[in-house]
């Protein structure tokens, strides 16, 4: 069974946030009246956070930081209550975020200081992520020459010795300071064999619970033949966590092979960062239907400053998207008329005469997804949570993609749990 992570990136909605009148009720006091999912869904659609030092260091307001440090991080997250006290808090570097450093720029106490007096569950070592990946390294090497191959292994090893390095006195100081948080180690390799050798030293060091890092761009097969060369050198008792991994298809996969945690924020970014894959139900993938708003949108105010587009038309039309939108909802417009709309109103905007997600966004519009959701979001935001605009729905979209995932995650677990026994 694999437990499911989700990073805090500080994706909080505005539960009394006014759709109609798009604007967030008066004098609310962020965070306060801002909630995390678990807040919004009865069952949280996650087993756990994690929350990593450089999102606190630069994401957090100054306010939030003062509120972490004097609170700790389950009550500043809002697990500190009976329901949630299940729900485990994985602290860890952020080493994306610094990833073109020469060093980390953390040393081994401050990390430890985050992690213990926070009151973390677990604490991932201080790392430095490599990025690149070489499938054949046991084969001779044909496809690089030579000399281009050596200096980038060098510049990887070097990154590795130096997250193993890190990683023993990490552990050796948390131990001296015996802390309260559990210590896991990061391997970070190249190649399946590097990963390998990675995890043996990390084992030897006395680390039992291990993270994979630096395998987000890496294809579902390359992260098993890492698993499975890995599996030659695992200790019977070693459980490993996959960095910002959501592969769901091939989750039973990787447990087979000793994964017992993953965590990614993919399924709540999808909603707002992918072309075409918004709004998941099951397996199924639809676009948000996008109606930008005339006075958020940098590009729209140029092109208004320049006459290029008049201001009046492109609002009277952003309007009238967003009225036909609602009437769809409640079954008084027809799909074809709001697309046409949309169409109109995208064309005004990019200067473009062809709309290129034309077809999906008839596809959304005809099948309605947004109805066949029991999530209490979808439930009271109806038709408005496929509408890409704003961070309020865009990132309700995003509650609703993860609670969709941990359904799936889940149906998963109890198929496999049968199948076990
Ligand atoms: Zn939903």
């Amino acid at each position: 069974m694999i437990l499911f992570y989700f990073p805090d990136s500080v994706d909080v909605i505005n539960p009394s946030y006014c759709f109609s009148e798009e604007e967030h009720e008066l004098g609310r006091r962020r965070m306060i009246s801002e909630a995390y999912p678990h807040e919004v869904y009865e069952h949280p659609p996650y087993d756990g956070m994690l929350v990593s030092k450089a999102i606190v260091d630069t994401r957090y307001t100054m306010a939030q930081r003062q509120r972490v440090m004097r609170q700790g991080i389950r009550r500043f997250l809002r697990l500190d209550s009976e329901k949630h006290k299940n729900l485990k808090i994985i602290g860890d570097c952020g080493a994306f975020s610094y990833r073109n450093d020469p060093e980390p720029p953390y040393s081994v106490t401050e990390v430890i200081d985050f992690y213990d007096g926070l009151g973390f569950d677990y604490g991932i070592s201080l790392d430095h992520v490599i990025l690149g990946y070489e499938d054949e390294d046991d084969a001779e090497y044909l496809i690089f020459p030579d000399g281009d191959k050596q200096a980038r292994e060098a510049g990887y090893a070097l990154r590795q010795s130096t997250t193993l390095r890190l990683a023993n006195e990490f552990l050796h100081e948390c131990k001296r300071r015996s802390v309260s948080f559990y210590p896991m180690g990061v391997a970070q390799g190249w190649s399946p064999k590097s990963y390998a050798n990675a995890v043996e030293q990390l084992q030897n060091m006395g680390y039992d619970y291990i993270a994979l890092g630096g395998m987000v761009p890496l294809k579902a097969n390359e992260i098993e033949a890492c698993l499975r060369r890995i599996q030659k050198v695992r200790k019977e008792n070693t459980r490993f966590h996959l960095l910002g991994i959501s592969k769901i298809d091939d989750i039973s996969t990787f447990s087979q092979y000793g994964v017992v945690s993953a965590d990614s924020t993919a399924p709540l970014l999808q909603a707002f960062k992918s072309d075409c894959n918004n709004y998941q139900l099951g397996y199924h993938n639809y676009i948000a239907l996008r109606v930008q708003q005339t006075g958020e949108n940098h590009k729209l105010k140029k092109m208004v400053l320049s006459g290029i587009v008049p201001q009046d038309v492109a609002r009277r039309m952003e309007l009238e998207c967003m009225r036909l939108l609602r009437d769809y909802g409640d079954y008084k417009a027809e799909a074809i008329e709001v697309l046409e709309a949309l169409c109109q109103y995208e064309a005004l905007l990019t200067q473009k005469k062809k709309i290129k997600n034309r077809a999906q966004y008839l596809l959304t519009l005809s099948e309605r997804p947004w109805e066949k959701c029991e999530c209490p979001i979808c439930k009271e935001l109806g038709i408005q949570v496929i509408i890409f605009r704003g961070a309020e729905r865009n990132r309700r979209r995003g509650f609703h993609n993860l609670y969709n995932y941990y359904g799936i995650l889940k149906d998963k677990r109890t198929l496999n749990s049968h199948h076990d026994s």
